[in-house]
């Protein structure tokens, strides 16, 4: 039958293409990415996205290690089953934000193409994007560049992006330390946002904001 992947969004149920929600909904089968946090127990951002479509088809996780552990075997195991799955139906997997932006379908379609599996893509709105429209300031306008840092090692590689006269985003934020001293003395303007366009989204340009704040892996930083 068939294998259409799907981007749902950052958050917001709603920011999903007319295209993405149709196939949703003719879907045999719809799988999601989760992380497997106990034997029972899972996490998934897309599932609670995916919940609100009220869908009436199966959902199942496919489910991927928090760590970096063995996740070419994990990649290789989803993979193959969603293959088998569309032997015989319409499968749908979706995917958080865009499909193919520091996106674990990413690694699924690299094994698709090279078995030559054909495959139905739907692009999403990427975190960065909604976050702009929060924002209300445009990101990049007339020649300025973008550059997109996804994990920096530290603020020092942050700093070294700043100092060209560029817009930056920095996506995967909790993962450096010293953001607070950081922003504080930063001359230019900034923009954070955690969980755009979920009901718990919080975003500030307010350094004193972020003085004791634990920053979620749902984070993202703008300079613009
Ligand atoms: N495919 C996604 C990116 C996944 S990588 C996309 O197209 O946006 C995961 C990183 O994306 C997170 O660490 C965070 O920096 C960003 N991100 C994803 N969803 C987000 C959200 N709802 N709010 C803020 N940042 C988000």
């Amino acid at each position: 039958m068939s294998l259409t992947a799907i981007g749902i969004g950052p958050g917001d149920p709603e920011l999903i293409t007319v295209k993405g929600l149709k196939a949703l909904q003719k879907a045999d089968v719809v799988y999601y990415p989760a992380s497997k946090l106990t034997e029972t127990e899972e996490n998934s951002w897309s599932r609670k996205i995916i919940d609100a479509y009220d869908l009436k088809c199966p959902c199942k996780p496919i489910l991927f290690p928090m760590t970096g552990k063995g996740r070419d075997q994990f990649y290789r195991e989803a993979y193959e089953t969603l293959k088998e799955a569309a032997l015989d139906k319409n499968v749908v997997i979706v995917n958080e934000g865009d499909l193919l932006f520091y996106s674990t379908y990413g690694y699924i379609q690299k094994l698709a193409n090279q078995d030559k599996l054909e495959c139905n893509l739907v692009p999403g709105i990427p975190a960065f994007v909604a976050a702009s429209s929060v924002m209300k300031e445009s990101l990049v306008d007339g020649n300025t560049s973008l550059e997109v840092m996804a994990k920096p090692d530290s603020i020092e590689d942050v700093k070294a992006a700043l100092e060209k006269d560029i817009s930056l985003v920095v996506m995967k934020a909790k993962f450096v330390k010293g953001w607070y001293p950081f922003l504080k003395e930063l001359k230019r303007p900034f923009f954070y946002i955690e969980k755009v366009g979920a009901p718990e989204e919080f975003s500030t340009s307010n350094a004193e904001d972020l003085k004791d704040r634990e920053i979620p892996y749902f984070a993202t930083i703008l300079f613009y």
